[in-house]
């Protein structure tokens, strides 16, 4: 993996997206296995309480993890050590020249403006983890954003038991509590409320997520990417199967474990040519 040199974020929405994810994501940790698991199991049930805890510190283990990779890794067509063979290039294949770059940028690259390069294979500009989506980190932004749901949904779901064993359900206070938790927080500044404003970030943090899951798994099997699913292009659709390797690598039944399992990427996100002619 090339490193990226410059890793910080570079604009105001960049930054504050970031630092809102990297303080909910361990405020929801410690929600789940500092307050709601011992609620809920303590002593009483020590083998049920040993398995949630080592599951939600697999669940942590991933988004940091992953979220690490998809910031440090270069995908930009830039990356120090990466080859652009300029002589193969043909505009035909979809080889452009970037002006802004001043190089000759390859097939399904776009230049992102505020990472200031053109990515290779580009999906989005992500606010969250401050830089572009692409070839290179796919795998990782992909499976941060499933683990993000996951551990979203977990929070959720042992959240409703721990909450409403503690605060009794009250119609329709307890209902005015959730939809506007931080006006009742200004008025009640005590740990249930603390709590059940986290309960409510659970839940519109999994609704968030999950959407995004499965509007990203959508454009994976069908091969694309953003800008080439607005623009209805295909050209690059090679089967689910493949479309998959193409973002998970070879070993892609074993990247939902760890980031750090290596899975080679079939091709280098620069020569496309040969993919797209494969269909004709
Ligand atoms: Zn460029
Ligand atoms: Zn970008």
């Amino acid at each position: 993996m090339i490193i990226r040199k410059k890793v910080w974020p570079r604009t105001v929405s960049d930054v504050l997206s970031m630092v809102f994810v990297l303080i909910i994501s361990p405020l929801l940790y410690w929600f789940g296995l500092w307050i709601v698991l011992p609620g809920l199991y303590g002593d009483e049930y020590p083998v049920l309480y040993a398995f949630h805890f080592i599951l939600g510190n697999f669940i942590m283990l991933n988004i940091i993890g992953n979220f690490t990779y998809t910031v440090l890794c270069d995908t930009s067509t830039s990356g120090s050590g990466r080859v652009i063979p300029v002589s193969t290039a043909k505009v035909a294949d979809g080889w452009r020249l970037c002006t802004i770059c001043e190089c000759l940028a390859p097939p399904r690259s776009w230049h992102c403006s505020t990472c200031d390069t053109c990515i290779l294979k580009r999906d989005h500009h992500c606010v969250f983890t401050g830089c572009c989506v692409g070839y290179y980190n796919h795998r990782y932004f992909v499976m941060f954003l499933c683990y993000l749901c996951f551990g979203a949904a977990y929070a959720f779901c042992y959240g409703s038991l721990f909450i409403w064993n503690r605060i009794p359900f009250e119609f329709p206070m307890s209902i005015l509590k959730m939809l506007f938790p931080v006006i009742f927080f200004g008025f009640d500044m005590s740990m249930d409320q603390f709590y059940l404003m986290l309960y409510d970030v659970s839940a519109v943090g999994t609704l968030y997520t999950g959407i995004l899951c499965i509007y990203h798994f959508n454009l994976i099997l069908r091969g694309v990417v953003g800008n080439e699913s607005n623009k209805k292009d295909f050209t690059y659709d090679m089967g689910w199967k493949d479309n998959i390797r193409e973002v998970f690598g070879e070993r892609w039944y074993l990247t939902w474990l760890l980031p750090y399992i290596k899975s080679q990427l079939p091709h280098d996100g620069v020569l496309w040519d040969h993919l797209s002619s494969k269909k004709d």
